[in-house]
């Protein structure tokens, strides 16, 4: 679905390096099946444009596949002037898609909601996606959570949910009908940030007054200050989850804390 000219600039080493770990992601976890027909979520931030050209180029093990791109717009933004250039770029790229004007961020900050604004606006974004799924008959959803997302939502998950739990790379829902997939998962979102600046996507920022000091934000201005001590500390992090010993955790069997 790329234009020719695109394609000759995209052959860097970087796209190369991306691909590579796309592509083992996605064969680790089985996330794509010969024939799926997967929707890529797109927000307009610089990683969902890389996952979804990312996805959009020659994959040399992952089966074929087909996909619909899909925005959400949370209504922040009363011009709609991201909306109409995320539409552009769709339209340049020849990809199929649903975009849907919705006032979902409106409501999740109004005074109807009592809990904080991301869980009411995540639920409703997800509920309307998952609706899309069915509609347009997509198997898999593709999100583009990289590594350092899968970090941080272990963090958060630990300091505020009192469980120790993240993002899995492939999450079945509804019982097996529907597929979360994220291909970003052994991605550095140093990494995805350089190539979307490499790639020159038309980037939109987010509109949503809560995202400068969202829980995620907090962890990610924590995890910067604690790297300067440990350069290795999300690395660390990361390879811990797959270091788990329940031996030496201490509730086992069901036991509680007090
Ligand atoms: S930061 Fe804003 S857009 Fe993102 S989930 Fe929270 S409320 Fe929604």
């Amino acid at each position: 679905m790329e234009t020719d000219t695109v394609k000759k600039d995209k052959n860097t080493k970087l796209f190369l390096h991306l691909k590579k770990w796309l592509e083992k992601a996605v064969l680790d976890y089985s996330m794509i099946g010969e024939g799926d027909k997967l929707l890529i979520g797109v927000s307009g931030g610089a990683d969902s444009f890389a996952l979804l050209d990312l996805l959009d180029s020659p994959m040399i093990f992952v089966p074929k596949f087909s996909f619909i791109a899909v925005n959400i717009d949370m209504g922040f933004d009363p011009d709609y002037v991201a909306y109409r250039e995320l539409e552009k770029y769709f339209q340049e790229h020849q990809y199929p898609y649903v975009m849907e004007k919705t006032d979902i961020g409106v409501i999740a900050h109004s005074d109807i909601n009592r809990k904080n604004p991301c869980f009411l606006c995540s639920r409703l974004r997800r509920k309307r996606i998952f609706e899309i799924a069915a509609e347009s008959g997509c198997s898999k959803i593709a999100f583009a959570h990289h590594r350092d997302d899968i970090i941080e939502t272990l963090l958060i998950n630990m300091f505020y949910g009192r469980e120790i739990s993240t993002m899995m790379p492939d999450q079945s829902i509804f019982g097996g009908k529907l597929h979360i997939i994220r291909p970003l998962a052994y991605l550095t979102e140093d990494l995805v940030k350089k190539y979307s600046r490499e790639r020159q996507f038309p980037t939109v920022k987010n509109e949503c007054p809560t995202s400068e000091n969202s829980k995620r934000k907090y962890m990610k201005t924590l995890l910067n200050e604690l790297e300067r001590d440990n350069p290795d500390i999300r690395h660390n992090i990361y390879t811990a989850m797959s270091h788990v010993k329940p031996d030496y955790l201490p509730f086992r069997s069901g036991k509680k804390l007090c």
